[in-house]
C-alpha cells in the first residue's frame, strides 16, 4: 500500500530517470503506474493483462523488458519466492531489502535492516563467497490478516 499518490511517485521516478539520463518510456511509465496501485506483489502475466488496457498490443517481452528496466532503476523489487514484482517507494537510495510477505493476502512490506545485510556478507566472507545479490524473504501473516 502506498501513502503517496501515483502522480507523486511517477514524478519522483521521472526526476530520477532524468538525473541518470535514462528514459521512462510510456510503457515503462504505465507498468510503474500499475504497480503503484497494487497492494501486494504481482506476477508478470497479471501485469501484462493490466497493461493491455493501455497498450493493447503488449506482449510478454514488452512486460519483461519494462520490468527489467524498472528493476535496474530500483523502482521495483522482485519477490523471488512468488516470482512477482512489487513497487519500491524508496528508490532514491540504494538500500538493503528484506521482504515480509503475507501468505494470506499477498501484501508485501519492505524492511531495511543493514544489520541483517552485513551479517550475511560477514558469514559469506568467512566461506570465501562473494555476494552479488541478496534476497531475504519471510512468509507469514500480516497484521491486518491476523485481526481479520
Ligand atoms: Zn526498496
Ligand atoms: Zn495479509
Amino acid at each position: 500500500m502506498q501513502t503517496e499518490s501515483t502522480e507523486q511517485l511517477i514524478k519522483r521516478a521521472e526526476i530520477m530517470c532524468q538525473r541518470r539520463g535514462v528514459r521512462l518510456t510510456p510503457t515503462r511509465r504505465e507498468v510503474f503506474a500499475i504497480l503503484t496501485k497494487q497492494d501486494g506483489a504481482v506476477g508478470a502475466y497479471d501485469l501484462l493483462e493490466m497493461l493491455k488496457a493501455e497498450v493493447p498490443n503488449a506482449k510478454p517481452p514488452t512486460i519483461y523488458r519494462a520490468l527489467e528496466f524498472l528493476q535496474a532503476q530500483g523502482f521495483v523489487h522482485k519477490v523471488s519466492s512468488s516470482n512477482s514484482y512489487v513497487l519500491c517507494s524508496h528508490f532514491e537510495k540504494q538500500h538493503p531489502v528484506q521482504m515480509l510477505i503475507c501468505s494470506l493476502c499477498g501484501n508485501v512490506q519492505e524492511i531495511h535492516s543493514s544489520g541483517i545485510h552485513q551479517e550475511f556478507i560477514n558469514q559469506a566472507e568467512q566461506k570465501g563467497f562473494q555476494v552479488q545479490h541478496q534476497t531475504v524473504e519471510a512468509l507469514g501473516v500480516c497484521k491486518q490478516c491476523q485481526h481479520a
